[in-house]
């Protein structure tokens, strides 16, 4: 298989709309383009989807024989396991050596989840119901069955293109249900490719439908459509937001993964070397395009000015490049929007007074590329900044004295995706954990992840859980049954 082959694939893909460039972030170049696949697609994927579920050619199949083409898929991810990271490197410009990290992670969420298809199971209740005039007690069983939603969606975006697909796909073919694909209209290209895959291992024709196309488009027509029962979003909350009003028709069921501003606390007690790097890589890496970015970094009084020096000279000894330059650590932005959207930011916090540490510019070069940049000295009333997702290598520092002041700081945000303290000071870090108003708060540690913790936001930040048991009962409905013995 060669990347040619699915550079070529993408633009026979079928398609009615607008045609859509693809763009290399590093040389700025097209690298392909393809036609959105417009409503109609979208239409015949449901029907596909909705005719291989009510026949029974996956969900019917017993879960050990289901877990065993989901191993295929995750032994032939290890095989394309450089195609596809090179697809992805390529796509989003992320170093090669951190794209060939990821993938066979996202081939473990096939593995992990093969294990759950022998395993979900329903309750037993036994029940002694009262009944009638003579108030005798009736004996009940009752029991719980799971069954898969049908035809399920499943949208993503563009800063993590396998790991995002494979983090839907494995617990929804777990799971049993049939499945359409929207990749991010900007990094369709290693959708193509796993879709590929999910064939050549055994999947029914009719179980996983790609279909490719912009949000507005395909995205808005999948989540509108009344044989769609479930869809799972990962993405901005502003479309989450988007895709609850337009779920309403048919109340679709709704898991949404959506955006953060994620606080760091950093004491004067914890293993300062330590909590500086890893704050500063909790937000440079990937160049801050990752939901779980530590984007506002809380720093105790008397370290403040240490841990500043020590963030802002990570940010400037961070190589960065496109994955063929030698040594490059951190990638471009995605886009041309994204640059925007970033130095906008960035222009409106200088002219509001904000100090910039380090960075604060795009670099000088060809690319999207943006110095990893530190600010203190921002207004948290006023600046928007501090309030809203950037998704870009942009971090805030301010001090603080109290532990109540942190946590009060820290939970100031309509966000409650992550939250991080780094202390020694064992009691304070379980209560931080306790306090922190966060879906997952990880104590003296940053960037972690296991394929069984779910994983969900609090606040605007979700709706339900990825990973883990839950992550697959996320596909599934509980059906009460009751027997009168
Ligand atoms: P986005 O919300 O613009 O797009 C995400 C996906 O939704 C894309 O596939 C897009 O085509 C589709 N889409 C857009 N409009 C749509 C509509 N009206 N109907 C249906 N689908 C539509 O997000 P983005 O800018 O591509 O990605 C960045 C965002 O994703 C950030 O906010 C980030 O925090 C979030 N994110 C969250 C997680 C998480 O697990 N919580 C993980 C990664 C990214």
């Amino acid at each position: 298989m060669t990347l040619q082959s699915i550079l070529d694939e993408i633009q026979k893909r079928p398609g009615t709309g607008d045609v859509i460039p693809i763009i290399d972030p590093v040389t700025e170049e097209q690298i392909t383009e393809f036609t959105d696949c417009g409503e109609d697609a979208v239409n015949e994927a449901v029907a596909r989807a909705k005719a291989s579920f009510e026949s029974g050619v996956w969900n019917g199949l017993p879960g050990r024989e289901k877990a065993k083409i989901m191993w295929r898929i995750a032994d032939l991810m290890d095989h394309y396991l450089d195609e596809l990271a090179e697809l992805d490197s390529l796509n989003t410009g992320m170093p090669l050596a951190q794209a060939k990290m990821i993938v066979p992670t996202c081939a473990e969420f096939f593995r992990y989840y093969a294990g759950w298809c022998t395993k979900v199971n329903g309750t037993a209740h036994e029940v002694q119901m009262q009944g009638g005039v003579s108030g005798a007690f009736a004996e009940m069983h009752a029991y719980t069955l799971k069954e898969p939603y049908g035809v399920v969606g499943l949208i993503f975006p563009w800063n993590g293109p396998v790991f995002n697909a494979c983090a839907k796909i494995a617990p929804a073919l777990a799971a049993g249900c049939s499945t359409i694909v929207k990749p991010a209209e900007e990094t369709p290209l290693s959708a193509v490719l796993l879709d590929r895959i999910i064939r050549e291992a055994g999947v029914p024709d009719g179980v996983v439908n790609l279909v490719t196309g912009y949000g507005h488009t395909a995205g808005a027509a999948l989540t509108a459509h009344p044989d769609v029962e479930k869809i799972a979003f990962t993405g901005s909350t502003e479309v989450g937001k988007k895709i609850v009003q337009a779920s309403a028709g048919n109340l679709k069921k709704v898991m949404l993964e959506l955006g953060g501003k994620s606080p760091v606390l950093i004491y004067d007690d914890a293993d300062l070397n330590m909590a500086i790097m890893m704050a500063a890589m909790g937000i440079f890496v990937h160049s801050g395009q990752g939901c779980v970015c530590g984007s506002r970094i809380f720093v105790q009084r008397g370290v403040y000015d240490q841990v500043v020096e020590g963030i802002a000279t990570v940010a400037n000894n961070l190589k960065l490049g496109g994955p063929k330059e030698e040594g490059s650590m951190i990638g471009p932005l995605i886009s041309q929007k994204q640059l925007e959207r970033v130095m906008g930011y960035l222009d409106e916090g200088k002219k509001d007074g904000v100090e910039v540490v380090t960075g604060g510019h795009r670099l000088d070069r060809t690319g999207y590329f943006v110095h990893p940049t530190v600010l203190a000295n921002v207004d948290p009333a006023t600046s928007r900044l501090y309030k809203e997702e950037i998704f870009g290598p942009v971090v805030t520092v301010l001090p603080f004295d109290s532990d109540d002041e942190a946590v009060a700081m820290a939970n100031d945000t309509t966000y409650g995706l992550a939250a991080t303290a780094w202390t020694t000071n064992l009691s304070r870090a379980h209560n931080l954990a306790r306090r922190l108003d966060a879906g997952t708060v990880s104590l003296n540690c940053q960037l972690v992840f296991d394929h069984g913790v779910p994983f969900g936001g609090y606040k605007q930040s979700g709706w339900g859980h990825e990973f883990g048991k839950e992550g697959i009962e996320g596909y599934m409905k509980t059906k009460s049954v009751w027997v009168q013995l």
